[in-house]
C-alpha cells in the first residue's frame, strides 16, 4: 500500500511555535525521509470559515502567510503538494455523503469541538458548518487516501471520527476508503505546546503565540515576559521547573548542542533544571538561553521567508499547481466512493439504473 501523508492548518493567522513542534517540523522530517509516496499539505480555508464566516478577509489574507511559513520551514513543492482546501470541490461532495454516517450527538461529544464551542462562545448557537467540521476533515483525510496524519494532540478526536466514518462507509458500501493513522509528536510538551502565558495551548485564537515570522525584538520581549515560578523571587531561592513556561519551552526546543553553543557551563537540560531547583539560578539567565535557542531555530526560517517574499507570484504558482494535483487525487477518490455507493449513474456501466426496467 502507498504511504501517503495529509496534514494542514487553518489560515487564521501565521504559523507559531505550537504548529512547528506539533506538526510542521515533523512533516518536513517525513518529507525528507523519502519514506512517503505522496505528501499533501492543505491550507484549510473552508474550515477556517466555519468560525470566521463574518471575517473572510482574515482567512484570505493568511493563505499566503501560511504558504510562506510552509516553504520557509522546508516544505518543498517538489516533494509535497501544497494546496488550498476550497479549491478542491470533491472534498465537499464527500463531506455530504459522510454526513449521513454521523449523528449530531456524536459530533457534540467530540472533546475538541466541545472546548472550541466554549472558547468561541457558540454555546447558544453553533454554526452547523462548525459542528460538522470533523466530518469535513474526514473527507480531507480520506480523499487523499492518507495513511499517516502528523498533527498535534487536539486533532486526536478528528482522526478517531475519520476512522469511524471509514469503518461505516466500508461496511455499508464495501472496502473503499483507506484508514488513517495519527502521528503525534514524541513528547507531551510538543503534543500541546502551551502559550507564552503558560496556560492554555498556544493558539492563534488566544493571542498567546510566538510566530515563526516574529522579529528578534518581538521574540525577546515575549520570552522576557514569560511566566516562570511565582515563588522564585530571589536568585538564591529554590525554583520550580514543573509548570514553569521557560522550562516547558526548553523541553520542547533545546538540544545538548544548544548548551555547547550558548551555555557551556551546563552539559544538558537536566543539569540546568537541577541548578534551578537547588537555587542560585536566575530567571533572566534561563530566559536569555531560551531566547538564544529560539533564535538559533528561527533565524534561518526568517531568512528563507524574506527570500520567498521577493517572489510571491512564485508562491502563488506553487499553490495553483498544488490545487491541480490535489483535484486529480480527490476526484479519483470521489469517483471510487460514488461507484461504491452505486450513484455514478452515467459513468459506470455496473451502476446503470435502466436495469430496473428491463424485466418490466
Ligand atoms: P485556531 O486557533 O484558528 O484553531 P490553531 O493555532 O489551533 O488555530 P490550527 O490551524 O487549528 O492552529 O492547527 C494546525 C495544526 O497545528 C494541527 O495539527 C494542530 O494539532 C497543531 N497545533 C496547533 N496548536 C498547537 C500547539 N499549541 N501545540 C501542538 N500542536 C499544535
Ligand atoms: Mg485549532
Amino acid at each position: 500500500m502507498k504511504q501517503i501523508i495529509l496534514s494542514g492548518d487553518r489560515p487564521t493567522g501565521r504559523l507559531h511555535l505550537g504548529h512547528y513542534v506539533g506538526s510542521v517540523k515533523r512533516r518536513v522530517e517525513l518529507q525528507n525521509s523519502g519514506k512517503f509516496d505522496e505528501i499533501y499539505i492543505m491550507i484549510a480555508d473552508a474550515q477556517a470559515l466555519t468560525d470566521n464566516a463574518d471575517n473572510p478577509e482574515k482567512v484570505r489574507r493568511n493563505i499566503l502567510e501560511v504558504a510562506l511559513d510552509y516553504m520557509s520551514v522546508g516544505l518543498d513543492p517538489k516533494k509535497s503538494v501544497m494546496f488550498i482546501q476550497s479549491q478542491v470541490p470533491a472534498l465537499y461532495e464527500l463531506t455530504a455523503y459522510y454526513m449521513n454516517l454521523v449523528t449530531v450527538s456524536r459530533l457534540q461529544r467530540n472533546p475538541t469541538i466541545k472546548s472550541e464551542i466554549k472558547l468561541r462562545g457558540f454555546e447558544s448557537s453553533i454554526p452547523s458548518g462548525f459542528l460538522n467540521y470533523p466530518v469535513s476533515q474526514a473527507a480531507d483525510i480520506t480523499a487523499f487516501d492518507a495513511t499517516c496524519v502528523p498533527v498535534g494532540e487536539d486533532q486526536m478526536p478528528m482522526v478517531e471520527q475519520t476512522k469511524e466514518i471509514v469503518h461505516s462507509f466500508n461496511r455499508i458500501y464495501g472496502e473503499t476508503l483507506v484508514e488513517p493513522k495519527i502521528l503525534l509528536p514524541e513528547t507531551n510538551v510538543c503534543q500541546r505546546l502551551c502559550g507564552i502565558d503558560g496556560k492554555a495551548k498556544m493558539s492563534k485564537s488566544l493571542g498567546n503565540c510566538i510566530y515563526l515570522a516574529d522579529t528578534p525584538e518581538d521574540i525577546k520581549k515575549k520570552v522576557m515576559s514569560m511566566y516562570t515560578d511565582p515563588n522564585h523571587l530571589k536568585v538564591s531561592d529554590p525554583g520550580c521547573v514543573e509548570g514553569n513556561t521557560v522550562f516547558t519551552y526548553l523541553d520542547a526546543f533545546c538540544t545538548d548542542e544548544h548548551f555547547e553553543k550558548y551555555l557551556p557551563e551546563y552539559k544538558n537540560l537536566d543539569e540546568l533544571k537541577a541548578h534551578y531547583r537547588r537555587g542560585g539560578l536566575g530567571d533572566v539567565k534561563i530566559k536569555r538561553f531560551l531566547n538564544a535557542v529560539l533564535e538559533d531555530i528561527l533565524t534561518p526560517i526568517r531568512a528563507r521567508r524574506k527570500e520567498l517574499e521577493q517572489d510571491i507570484e512564485g508562491v502563488m504558482k506553487v499553490l495553483e499547481e498544488g490545487c491541480a494535483k490535489a483535484n486529480m487525487k480527490a476526484n479519483a477518490t470521489l469517483k471510487r466512493a460514488k461507484n461504491a455507493m452505486k450513484i455514478n449513474y452515467f459513468d459506470d456501466s455496473e451502476n446503470n439504473i435502466t436495469d430496473y426496467f428491463k424485466d418490466k
